[in-house]
Parts: structure tokens; sequence; C-alpha cells
């Protein structure tokens, strides 16, 4: 295979297409599923020593790409993507391939199941690529906690990804993988979107099935799409989406379908009628400049289109990263204390032997990497006898508060906008020694969670001091993600047409 000749690959090589182009491709018999997975893993075979967005392959892929073929032949009606490849994050279970959420404590554990979300991937026929790289247990901002290495991004490989998912992201901005799963509580979907230029968005709590997704913090998880286009991740969340009776939070709603919406949206002239909030906290005079610039001028752009724009206050964001650092870890101290080494993973045997509690402290001194353990004290620590009131109570105060915020906020606006991350990709070590640094690179999308609504992050340009990719955060009322998607495909096709070109295939070469 010739050497990538630029971002994406070989020119007009099948890893630069899209999902639903690729779809397209295969349904009317161009191409074939093994030769698009084939593609897939040649690019990650070329580029990923650099990148390490993966940390396990699926050795099955061209296998089910074979026999997704042979059901096409066949004449069998096919899901829409069926036949096209997917990255996974290491936080979802998958049935025979290895699921360690970024943790020694549980290397080379092998689920006896599939997560709902991948098991609907299956059915619907899609090609399973491998499990990508992430923060331990998804605790982090830059891929750089997980126990397996970083992730680089591919924008520039000294620089972070974003996390916790910036495996996924990275997979998809290096076009190893047209598509991918993440999982965001706190924003590692859309933070690693935003800052490799891809498309990222968390869904409604509950509107997608966390049945299968390793807990971080169970009342703000939620699974979701990363693609390079508003449609692909559409395509994903049609298929993942919907009511699971295994999650015992999942919404009975009937969704609409978001291709549609997505569709839609592209084909939208303007954009008259629709309020755009602006939320005053969350374009702070502390982001990077070039954030800042590109987010002003896309507000122009929409407002050119005939948005109205709004300015909406929610004061109470200024509590959301402290309110959401105390939730998060109460929730996962709880949450992993499931890992004390007689059900999953590692055991370590102390030196001399010792009691069933020393072989579970050894286990888990041995396990757990540096963020994980300050979260499970920060944790235990908030939801101790003594501090219970005075830490998890009040930040559960605080998180109602914030969902007031939300609700007055979208009594102004049918949707709100901010920087989906206050800067661009910050360089590997930076803040990596500095825990309240990195955590407040959260600030943008950490409402979202406390609030359970929906949340998209879309590239809106370089920024102008360093070349890296910036993101735009579109965020509705829960229950109503396809405006996300209808605004999205609007927005992408006015910068499209502003630029002459997609962001991505302006990414530099990778090799
Ligand atoms: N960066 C955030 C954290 O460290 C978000 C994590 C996430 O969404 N999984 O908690």
């Amino acid at each position: 295979m010739a050497a990538p000749t630029n971002a994406t690959g070989t020119a007009g090589a099948l890893n630069t297409f899209t999902a639903a182009e690729l779809a397209q491709k295969l349904d009317s018999g161009e191409v074939s599923s093994v030769e698009v997975t084939q593609a897939h893993l040649d690019r990650i075979a070329a580029v990923d020593g650099g990148v390490h967005a993966f940390l396990h392959l699926n050795d099955k892929a061209l296998e089910t790409a074979a026999s997704v073929d042979a059901k096409r032949k066949a004449g069998e009606k096919l899901g829409l993507l069926a036949g096209v490849p997917i990255a996974i994050k290491d936080v979802l279970c998958t049935l025979g391939m290895p699921s360690t959420a970024g943790s020694r404590i549980l290397e080379g554990w092998v689920p006896p199941y599939d997560a709902t979300v991948v098991a609907r991937l299956r059915a619907a026929n899609l090609v399973l690529l491998g499990k990508t790289n992430m923060d331990e247990f998804a605790m982090g901002s830059s891929t750089e906690f997980s126990a397996y290495g970083a992730t680089h991004n591919p924008w520039d490989l000294d620089r972070i990804p974003g996390g916790s998912g910036g495996g996924s992201a990275a997979a998809v901005a290096a076009f190893e993988a047209p598509i991918a799963l993440g999982s965001d509580t706190g924003g590692s979907i859309r933070q690693p979107a935003a800052v490799t230029g891809s498309v990222g968005v968390k869904p409604t709590y509950g509107g997608v099935s966390r049945y299968g997704a390793i807990a971080l913090a169970s009342s703000l998880d939620q699974v979701g799409p990363v693609s390079r286009t508003v449609l692909d991740a559409a395509l994903v969340h049609d298929i993942i989406g919907g009511h699971d009776p295994r999650d015992s939070t999942s919404l009975t709603d009937t969704w609409p379908s978001f291709a549609d919406a997505a569709r839609a949206g592209a084909l939208q002239e303007n954009l008259k009628g629709l309020r755009i909030g602006v939320v005053k906290e969350l374009d702070a005079p502390g982001f990077q400049a070039g954030v800042s610039q590109r987010f002003h001028e896309t507000l122009a752009i929409l407002e050119g289109a005939g948005a109205e724009i709004v300015e909406v206050s929610a004061p109470n964001f200024d509590y959301a990263v402290a309110a959401y650092y105390l939730i998060l870890p109460a929730e996962a101290s709880s949450n992993l204390a499931k890992f004390d080494s007689v059900r999953f993973g590692l055991r370590v045997n102390p030196v001399g032997g010792g009691t069933v509690e020393d072989v579970m402290s050894a286990t888990r001194e041995a396990g757990f990497g540096p963020e994980v353990k300050r979260r499970i004290i920060l944790g235990t620590y908030a939801l101790s006898a003594g501090y219970y009131d005075a830490y998890y109570g009040s930040a559960q105060k605080v998180r109602t508060l914030i969902q007031r915020d939300f609700a007055a906020a979208f009594a102004q606006a049918d949707v709100l906008v901010s920087p989906a991350a206050p800067t661009t990709a910050f360089r590997l070590g930076e803040k990596v020694e500095d825990p309240l640094a990195m955590y407040l690179n959260d600030v943008t999308t950490i409402p979202a969670n406390l609030a359970g609504i929906p949340g998209m992050s879309l590239p809106m340009g370089l920024a102008p001091e360093d070349g890296l990719p910036t993101g735009i955060q579109i965020m509705a009322p829960a229950r109503a993600d396809d405006r996300l998607y209808k605004l999205g495909a609007t927005l992408e096709r006015l910068l499209v047409d502003k630029w002459g070109h997609t962001l991505l295939s302006q990414a530099p070469a990778l090799t």
C-alpha cells in the first residue's frame, strides 16, 4: 500500500469517506465491507504507532465483514450502516474482546456479554474495528491517565486528543475509523471532539442505554457517537438509542429519526424563527482568544442565516465544576468498590500472605492509577457521615440550581451555545501534575451532564494563534436531541460553504 499522501491517507482511499458515503457504496455494490474494513485496518497499521488510538484490535473484524458481504449478496435486507466499521471506547463491554476501561485492574478481562449499544451495532451489522484508549475509568480530560500510555492528537502528536475519550476522537480524526462510540460523564465525548476537529454528541440522559458501560458516575454517564459529520453521528445515534429494559434509567420515549433531522438541517435554507441563546457564563474572558474569536464569528454566521441571538445568564454555572467534582467522585467511589480482586480482573497477593482485606488493598493499590485513587479518596470523604451534608448534600443542591438555570434559559431560547472547550489541545504533560487545571477544562461541558440535557460539539474552525481545531457546543432541552442534529447539520453546511472544505481535510499529514 502506498504511504498516505495527506492528512486523510491516500487520496480517495476507502478510509477517507464518511459512514454515510461508505453505506451508499456498500449498498450499490461498488465496494465490499471486506475492502472497507481492510482499508481502515491498513490505515491503523500505518498511523496508530504514532497516534495510539487503539488498545485492542478485533481479530474477527474481517470475518464479520465477509459475513455481512455474504448476507448482502444473498439479498438479505440490511440496516443503513451494515458493513461500515466502527471503533468502540474501551469503557464498553464487548463479548470476546478485552474491556479494560483504561485500567490495569481490568487488564485482560474479557466480558461475558455485550453492552446493549454494542449488541445493537452488531445486530445492525456494523463491523467492530477494536477498542479505543481512554483515561482510566473515564477520569480525565487528556487520555494521559490511561494505564496503557497516552493517545496523541492527530493534528499535532505532541498534544493531547482530549479526554477521557481521546482514543475514539483521535481514531476518527486520523481517519482510522469513520465513526466511534464514546461516553460522556462531564464532557468526555464533546471535549475530545472539540480539540480534534470531530463531531461528538452526548445524548439526553436515559436516551441511550448504559447497560454494559463500565460505570463512572451513574447519574451522569451517557454513551454517544463520535464522527466526522453531523449526519454520521445521527446515523449511529439512531442505532444505539431507544429504550432498554436492562437499564433502569432508560427512557421509554419513542425518538424521532435523528438522521432525518440531520438531513432536514442540511437542506434548511435559513434559521428564521430559531432563538439561539448564548450562555454568558460560558463565554468567559479567560478562554483562549482564538476560541472566543471563532465562537463569535460562528455566532455572526448563525445570525446572518436568520437566527435570533439572545444572551442568557446561568449564574449557578459558576459552581458547576465544584459540584461535579463532589458528585462524580462520590458516585465513582461507590461504583469502583466492586473491583475487589474477587470478581474481576487483577488479584495481587501480598508477599508473605495476608487477610482478605490485605489482598483487596494490595490489588487496589497496584491496579488503580493516581487519578482514580484521588477521586476514590475524595468521594469517600464527601460521603462520610460527618461531611455528607456539607459536601455531597450541598453539591446536590447546586445541581438543582443548575437545572433551574437551564429551565430559565430554555424559556428564552430554543437551543443554547458556547465554546465546547475553553482552549485548543494543550501539550502532553502540561496539566497532568495539576488536577485542578485539568478539571477546569471541563467548565463548558459539565453543566449539561448535571442537568441531563443533550449536547453536541461541532468544529468551528482553527484557532488563529496555534492552527488547532476549536469546537462549538450546542445544547437543547432534555429529549430534544433532534434540535442538535438539525441545527448542527445547517451550521456544518454554512461553515463548509465558508471554508470551501471540511475542517479535517486540512489536518497535517501524519506520516
Ligand atoms: N474530564 C471529565 C472528568 O475527568 C469528564 C469525564 C467523562 O466525561 N468521562 O471527570
